[in-house]
């Protein structure tokens, strides 16, 4: 496993594509692969040149919605030819983790999907649904992962049941699911209702928590993996908790004036607008006497008290924004000017608001 610069002041340039250079990408899949049931554009193609040129894929959702049966027929389906044993959920994480713990045929109150259960119940314990009645028989532990048919009926058992001293595990804290419609409620934005109601806490066992990236890694026996993910909170932190490179793509969740604020085990290792940043090389930002510059732009250091960085320069905004983290990440300021009319375009293509 690699263990060069980790959450760095900057992100690293690399002379050959990421494929060429590393022997497995562990990809997550929601914003990355496909959003829903709609593949991300280019994702299966650049995914096949990936391979082509020698990269093995493996694949990390935190997503516990459907079986690895279940997401390896949808990856197929969208081009993306893949076998299940390639694929770790957080369902099966967090069955491992409940089975690690419970006594078997313990019942555990399931506020997911049937996927989830399944995963539950191949652990050999009882997985059972939200009990009609406040009297009914108790459970040892409450398990909680997306479903889109999680309703106010699930989420009530769940708040009874840990107020009652249940063990409450969630597969994962993702706030948000991406969408083509943007960011939908996810996974965490349902965990917040137990919390919020109970007061209580869950343990969390997808990503950030690193058994997942862990696991994948074991099973592919990599040498020299590079995680790909679109959120900063999850890939990222996972890769830097395992000790991977990483590339954030920012075909999910993740926009670019996220990055600059990110703290140092939010960074990245590489910056992808997509899944084709797999087969390019990537540019370096070099540090200047006076600020940081990546191909034809440069970002300058703030001369007086209170300024912002302040960039100028052409060509692609990724470049821009390179060079953009370099100074925000050595600096953390996330103020960011324009110096002149095509850094004034750069910024507003980014979306970043221009200070
Ligand atoms: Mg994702």
């Amino acid at each position: 496993m690699s263990t060069g610069s980790l959450s760095g002041s900057a992100l690293l340039g690399s002379a050959r594509p990421p494929a060429q250079l590393y022997d497995v990408a562990l990809l997550d899949l929601d914003g990355v692969v496909y959003l829903g049931s709609t593949a991300v554009p280019g994702a299966a193609a650049h995914l096949a040149a990936a391979v082509g040129a020698g990269m093995r894929l493996g694949f990390v959702t935190n997503n516990a919605a459907r079986s690895p049966q279940q997401v390896a027929e949808q990856l197929t389906r969208l081009g993306v030819p893949a076998d299940a044993s390639l694929v770790i959920t957080s369902a099966q994480t967090a069955a491992r983790v409940l089975a690690e713990r419970l006594p078997p045929g313990a019942r555990v109150l399931v506020v997911g999907t049937e996927a989830l259960a399944g995963e539950v119940r191949q652990r050999g314990l009882l997985p059972v649904g939200p009990p009609a009645e406040s009297t009914a028989e108790p459970v040892a532990a409450v398990v909680q992962g997306y479903s889109p048919d999680t309703g106010w009926r699930d989420l009530a058992a769940a708040c009874r049941a840990v107020r009652g001293g249940a063990w409450w595990v969630a597969s994962n804290a993702d706030p948000t699911v991406p969408s083509v419609d943007g960011p939908l409620p996810g996974n965490g934005a349902f965990v917040d209702v137990v919390r919020a109601t109970t007061g209580l806490e869950p343990s969390v066992t997808g990503k950030p928590e690193p058994s997942m990236h862990a696991e994948c890694l074991d099973r592919m026996k990599a040498r020299r993996p590079l995680v790909v993910g679109d959120r900063l909170d999850t890939d990222i932190e996972g890769a830097s908790r395992v000790g991977c490179h990483s590339m954030i793509v920012l075909t999910g969740v993740t926009r670019p004036v996220d990055l600059l604020g990110a703290p140092p085990p939010h960074r990245p290792t590489y910056l992808g607008a997509d899944l084709g940043a797999l087969l390019y090389a990537h540019p370096e930002v070099r540090r200047l006497p006076a600020g940081w510059n990546c191909l034809q732009w440069s970002v300058a250091e703030p001369r007086h008290t209170g300024d912002g960085l302040a960039l100028a320069g052409s060509g692609d905004p990724l470049d821009a924004l390179r060079a953009l983290c370099a100074g925000a990440w050595e600096t953390g300021l996330t103020a960011v000017g324009a110096a002149d009319a095509p850094a004034e375009q750069a910024l507003r293509r980014l979306g970043i608001p221009i200070g």
